[in-house]
């Protein structure tokens, strides 16, 4: 049976003194917290702080003891689960696609349960892996198992923007992925999240995530909320030494004026590079068996440029060299200050720029690992 659809937009959530206990102690305690309709609420904090927990009381896949939710006004617990969840959409870190199914039955389940028919569900299959960057001749009979890790979190989704749901929930969605993978899917995500205006509550535990996808912060500690703002409210205006604490990362990255790059640049790992002669079809391959969706394209040793997956899969039709079809990419020379590097990748939306002295290729500089050096 189709389940009617329970609110159009989000106007608000709304959670009023929320409590949750297991035994005796709280997952989350006395929460008070309002979401905006169309905003991208991150929680953050500490493993163990009861982002997961609160999460999932907006579904109800988790009852509170007490306190209420309310959705546009009307409280989630007057309404029916089944219906709730259909009109969320949930994205969690191993994905849990269902094995022995294909791409097109995974991410057609619910519209198919919605009793759509064949064709109409196919449609919008084919659309949503086009808007995720998976060209649809080339996945959708494919079965889980034959995709890579990012490919898999882009089904995943996908999966939960089939019945274009007016709120998302996404529980550490990037979190078990390699920084470079990840960095590219939070910025294919930030251009998703733009085209479909949606809200979204966005758990994570990485504070760079956090300032890059957040237009909120919500910072979580041992069950409770510490402060909710803006990014520059947490930095300029840290309410205790717990959230000062939490922030601290982006506090550092706007003082390390003394730091070359350097100190913080990671050697080139092999994994990254691809021969110039390479033709795209086999780039596709190649980099699906190594789990990596940006490369760099070298040309006997001389630095062509940047490929990512996105682009690779567009033109394998007409199947370029890499070298025809690599992007320029940003590089710094050994003595150039990290701030200045890190400022200006970040305004360019690069997470990974060369590090050379002259022609010659000395390393990586890869803006999330530069962070946890500095942690
Ligand atoms: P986070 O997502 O921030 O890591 P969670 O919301 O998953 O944290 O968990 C908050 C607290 O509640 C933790 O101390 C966790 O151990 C506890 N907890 C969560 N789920 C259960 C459960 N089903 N039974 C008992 N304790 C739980
Ligand atoms: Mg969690």
């Amino acid at each position: 049976m189709p389940t009617k659809i329970l609110f159009e937009r989000i106007d608000s959530i709304e959670l009023q003194g929320v409590s949750k206990k297991y035994g005796s102690r709280f997952a989350v305690e006395s929460l008070d917290l309002t979401i905006e309709g169309g905003e991208l609420l991150i929680l953050i904090g500490p493993s163990g702080s009861g982002k997961t927990t609160t999460l999932r009381m907006i579904n109800r896949m988790i009852e509170p003891d007490s306190g209420s939710i309310l959705i546009n006004g009307q409280n989630v617990m007057h309404l029916d689960p089944v219906r709730l969840r259909r009109n969320m959409g949930y994205v969690i870190q191993n994905i849990g696609l269902f094995p022995h199914m294909t791409i097109e039955e995974n991410v057609g389940l619910v519209p198919k349960l919605e009793g759509w028919d064949q064709n109409r569900t196919t449609e919008r299959v084919r659309y949503l892996l086009d808007f995720v960057s998976l060209p649809p001749d080339r996945f959708i009979n494919r079965y889980p198992r034959q995709l890579s890790g990012g490919q898999q979190q882009r089904v995943g989704l996908a999966r939960a923007l089939a019945m274009d749901p007016p709120l998302l929930l996404m529980d550490e969605p990037f979190g078990a992925l390699d920084p470079i993978l990840r960095k590219q899917l939070q910025k294919e995500f930030l251009e998703i999240k733009k085209e479909i205006g949606r809200t979204i509550v966005f758990v994570t535990h990485d504070i760079e995530e956090a300032f890059r996808l957040g237009d909120r912060i919500a910072v979580m500690d041992n069950a409770r909320l510490l402060q909710v703002g803006a990014p520059e409210d947490l930095i300029f205006e840290p309410v205790n030494e717990l959230v000062a604490d939490i922030v601290d990362t982006a506090r550092k990255f706007k003082h390390m004026d003394t730091l070359n790059v350097k100190d913080l640049m990671t050697p080139l790992d092999t994994k990254y590079i691809l021969e110039g002669d390479l033709d795209a079809c086999h780039a596709v391959e190649v980099m699906k068996d190594r789990n990596t969706e940006t490369c760099i394209v070298l040309d006997n040793g001389k630095l062509i440029g940047k490929l990512e997956m996105v682009n690779l899969l567009k033109c394998e039709e007409k199947n370029p060299l890499v070298r025809d079809i690599a992007k320029p990419m940003k590089v710094f020379a050994l003595r150039d200050s990290v701030a200045t590097a890190l400022s200006e990748m970040k305004r360019s939306g690069e997470y990974m720029a060369m590090v050379m002295n002259g022609d010659t290729i000395c390393g990586m500089l890869v803006s999330d690992e530069v962070l946890l050096k500095l942690i």
